[in-house]
């Protein structure tokens, strides 16, 4: 864990995860969340009617409050992004949590709130002590219904009190709170917790708010009115700036706000060199409600469908065939004609594992493809529902977590089955889909000629390829100085996969977050990469740099760096190349002067 440091100039730097890129500047709020602790209160048996009526009540206020929420996201974000609030609109009515409520006022003879806070805060409790980051990011939403049920029951008021303008510093938010929050114009906000893949980290790119999570603390270093400089691109929030740190910050924030403009005319133009090769731009994408966002940030296509997450949102990770035919085919439909390559179940890891299985060193223990070969109960629906969705609209397979050339072959026969029984059951689906590895582990890379045989592309995940070449856990912020996926040990696997690939005649392409570092991409497209796939907001960037390189000349840099035996040397030396090539791209690069 990074604590804030405090420098010289008495100015205080919080560092996070920049999660919405764009640099705030103006005051702090404090946004204590108002935390209803209800007081028990015993009723008599003639009273009970009356607490269900006020609990049904404010359950019905709940529900015009989010019908408001979800016309303005509807509005402003489209139809989409609104579904998390529909989830919470149910989840007011959900057929054990409301009974239970209604029970247990009956049971206990006691006041509508405090079963309210009862019952919830059970349920919430287990999801927080659940192994996936992902659903402890959830149990948030069952918060914030409690405390809309609650307010509703005091009568207390739905929006906080949060003046415009200002960059709203909270332990946490829910995504509803950043859409309140962003309709009252805050200029950004940052969160102590939270992950990339939260809510309110998709909700605050959706809606252009710059916005950094996981401060550790930033909220005990922030006082309200304070001076605040928030850079979501660097993940960094620093308290009373001193008087150079805020001019630089104003010139960045100026440049920015410029290349923001320029990008809007870059997104119809093609991902091509100078000397005219053209480059694939895709999506990483992880929920159907980002895709109006790559389209408008012009990606052709979605490289990587993390599926983890859509089925997780379920708050159960067995999802039924047809529930997940049905989601599949929606985004299909979205993204055509643009192919969507869907990843398999990728558990795992730092990922949920739905059996409550426990590991002690869970990366290099049963992930992805390995629980895919175990559990047919998993692999099953999720491949049966892709390929029936898949007459929807062109598609690609993809296998994480691959290891050895067995796993291929036993999986291509599993395919092969599924297939036959779904032409049995008169069941159709597209009888050519593409299917591909994820090149993620050193063995796969170092044996890219083998697999190139047997699959129909690659897609290089270096965030746990370097994990794996370099040993070091891509999640441990005390290695974190060690974790350098432009390292040359890195980048001689991508070099092995791709000449792998290009004798093969294969395609291949990046997903990892190396695909978002621009002193990567020239080197990257040297190497012979085919196509980048990056979370949408970054792929404007990603093409100012294609667009203003030769390919040559990204030979020359990979050779270079392939070579390079001081990392910092090379670092600086792409800085001042992106500077004297790609004008304005520094931007994205550390150091608030760009
Ligand atoms: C990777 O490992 O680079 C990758 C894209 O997969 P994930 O981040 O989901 O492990
Ligand atoms: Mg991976």
């Amino acid at each position: 864990m990074t604590e804030p440091e405090t420098t010289s100039e008495e100015h205080t730097i919080c560092k996070g995860i920049g999660v919405s890129p764009g640099i705030a500047i103006g005051p702090a709020y404090l946004y204590a969340k108002v935390s209803f602790d209800v007081e028990r209160r015993d009723i008599d048996p003639e009273q009970v009617e009356h607490e269900k009526e006020r609990f049904e009540k404010a359950v019905k206020r709940a529900e015009r409050d989010l019908h408001k929420i979800i016309a303005v996201t509807r509005e402003k974000l489209g139809e989409g992004s609104a579904e998390i609030f529909e989830a919470q609109l149910m989840i007011l009515r959900d057929p054990t949590m409301y009974p239970e409520v209604v029970s247990y006022i009956e049971n206990h003879g006691i006041n509508a709130g405090y079963a309210v806070q009862t019952v919830m805060s059970k349920h919430r409790q287990v999801m927080e002590a659940s192994d996936s980051e992902y659903l402890r990011e959830r149990s948030n939403d069952l918060l914030d219904i409690q405390d809309r049920i609650i307010r509703h029951l005091r009568r207390g008021r739905i929006l906080s009190a949060v003046d415009e303008e200002t960059i709203v510093i909270a332990e946490n938010l829910t995504a509803a709170d950043i859409i309140l929050f962003s309709r009252r114009g805050i200029l950004g906000c940052a969160t102590d917790f939270g992950g990339p893949t939260s809510h309110v980290s998709i909700m605050a790119r959706a809606l252009g708010v710059p916005a950094i999570v996981s401060t550790h603390g930033g909220t005990g270093q922030v006082k309200s009115g304070d001076l605040v400089v928030l850079d979501g691109i660097r993940g960094e929030m620093i308290v009373n700036p001193d008087d150079e740190t805020l001019a630089s910050y104003r010139v960045k924030q100026k440049r920015y706000a410029r290349l923001q403009l320029q990008d809007k005319q870059l997104v119809d133009l093609p991902a091509e060199t100078l000397d005219g090769h053209p480059v694939g731009l895709q999506a990483n994408l992880e929920l159907r409600e980002e895709i109006p966002l790559m389209e408008e940030n012009g990606a052709k296509g979605v490289g990587l469908f993390r599926t983890e997450m859509m089925l997780l949102m379920e708050g159960r990770a067995l999802v039924t065939e047809e529930e997940q035919a049905a989601e599949y085919s929606k985004v299909i439909e979205a993204v055509a004609p643009h192919t969507t390559t869907f990843r398999l179940l990728d558990l795992g890891g730092d990922k949920l594992l739905p059996m409550g299985h426990r590991e002690h060193n869970p990366f290099l223990g049963w992930r992805g493809i390995r629980i895919l070969m175990d559990k047919p109960e998993l692999l099953q629906p999720q491949l049966r529902a892709i390929l029936r969705a898949s007459v929807h609209g062109p598609i690609r397979l993809l296998l994480p977590m691959i290891t050895e050339i067995g796993e291929v072959r036993r999986f291509k026969e599993l395919l092969e089955q599924t297939k036959t029984d779904l032409r049995e059951e008169g069941m159709a689906f597209d009888e050519d889909i593409p299917l591909g590895v994820m090149v993620e582990v050193p063995s796969v890379a170092l044996q890219a000629d083998l697999f190139a045989k047997e699959v129909d592309f690659f897609s290089i995940g270096t965030n746990d390829l370097t994990q794996y070449v370099l040993a070091v856990d891509r999640g441990n912020d005390m290695v974190a100085e060690i974790y350098d996926e432009l390292h040359p040990a890195v980048l001689q696997l991508i070099q092995l996969t791709t000449n792998a690939a290009k004798a093969a005649g294969i395609p291949v392409s990046l997903c990892g977050e190396l695909a978002t570092n621009l002193r990567a991409v020239p080197v990257l497209l040297g190497l012979g990469i085919d196509t980048l796939s990056a979370s949408p907001v970054y792929l404007p960037a990603i093409k100012r740099v294609i667009r203003a390189m030769k390919l040559s000349e990204g030979e020359g840099l990979a050779r270079r760096a392939l070579a390079s035996s001081d990392p910092e040397e090379f670092r600086s030396f792409m800085d001042r190349w992106l500077e004297e090539h790609a004008c304005g791209v520094s931007f994205f690069l550390e150091g608030p002067d760009g």
